[in-house]
């Protein structure tokens, strides 16, 4: 059989049945030395697809860099068909420093598809769409909850395009969240440029945490597998399939106090039921939280002490 054509990107070629780590120019730093986004190739032996795996779009989410490793350490690319591209922190200066944001106070995740000339944000994102996505005819970008909130693990993904519904099924996460495009959004750019693009959210910002890893690795090889990229595992066949939501929102704090939450990630509750309570700095209860809808808590805030307005619990409606 003849030998698979090497894989372009930037101004390397990684040839079949290898691994390269590609080091992609953004900038100098004000001090000297140049910063580049890190990409990790494994190019397979044998055709396939081709697959990007991101995480970090919000420097402060880590969770997912950890993901990416994990999976790299997973595959071989003497038995991988196809080709991953990882690239485990895509907002570089936000991870060093910890914020989800870039110096200039920019979401890069409302940055796409960006452009050569554009903020630093535009330019990161349009490097990321050119020698990534481009690429790359499926992607999986990796999220956690904001700063002081945490997810239950949950895909968000267009699930009215038939092979993306598939992809989200397959990553097997307990929730799937039907999310329209947002302007800006890599999912956004993604979908433009042909690529079926999952989110994955799950755990809270600036920590490792067991579970949303363990989901999201499993998860990616999952899909993986189900692109004929890897063989399944045995052990995946016992997985229960993700419930279906296709509307969620957040129930809000109506006035302002020391928060108890009596739900947990990933609990069942009705209309009217009770959420947790808001007591004043002696204990006092001087307001109680209700569910306003039947669903699934799918996300809430960890912050002790709420304002009026302040959301409390992220619940998702289940499709009927
Ligand atoms: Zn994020």
């Amino acid at each position: 059989m003849a030998l698979r054509e090497s894989f372009a990107i930037g101004n390397v070629r990684v040839r079949a049945g290898a691994s390269k780590e590609v080091e992609l120019p953004i900038t100098r730093l004000v001090t000297g030395g140049d910063i580049s986004l890190p990409v990790r190739v494994l190019h397979g032996r044998e055709p396939g697809p081709a697959v990007w795996v991101n995480a970090a779009i919000h420097g402060d989410e880590v969770m997912g860099v950890e993901v990416v490793q994990q999976i790299v350490a997973s595959l071989s690319p003497k038995t991988l068909r196809g080709t991953l591209l990882a690239v485990p922190v895509v907002n570089v200066f936000g991870f060093m420093t910890g914020e989800r944001y870039l110096p200039d106070r920019r979401d890069l995740n409302r940055s796409f598809p960006g452009s050569a000339r554009g903020s630093l944000a535009s330019r990161i994102a349009h490097l990321f769409m050119t020698e990534v996505v481009g690429t790359c005819d499926v992607g999986i970008d990796l999220h956690t909850a904001a700063d002081r909130r945490s997810n239950l693990p949950q895909i968000r993904a267009d699930l009215d395009d038939p092979r993306t519904r598939e992809l989200a099924e397959a990553f097997g996460a307990p929730v799937m969240l039907h999310a329209r495009l947002r302007d800006g959004s890599l999912r956004q750019a993604g979908r433009d440029r042909g690529a079926r693009v999952l989110l994955y959210e799950a755990g809270e910002a600036m920590r490792f945490q067991a579970e949303p890893i363990a989901v999201g690795v499993a998860g990616v090889r999952r899909v993986l597998a189900s692109l004929g990229m890897i063989d399944p595992d045995p052990a995946w066949a016992e997985h229960p399939a993700p419930e279906e939501c296709r509307s969620s929102a957040w129930v809000r704090a109506r006035g302002t106090g020391i928060l108890h939450l009596d739900v947990r990630l990933g609990d069942r509750v009705e209309t009217g039921q009770r959420l947790g309570g808001l007591s004043d700095t002696f204990g006092r209860r001087v307001r109680l939280v209700h569910a306003d809808r039947d669903g699934i808590v799918i996300g809430l805030t960890r912050a002790p002490i709420v304002n009026a307005g302040d959301a409390l619990v992220h619940i998702a409606s289940p499709a009927t």
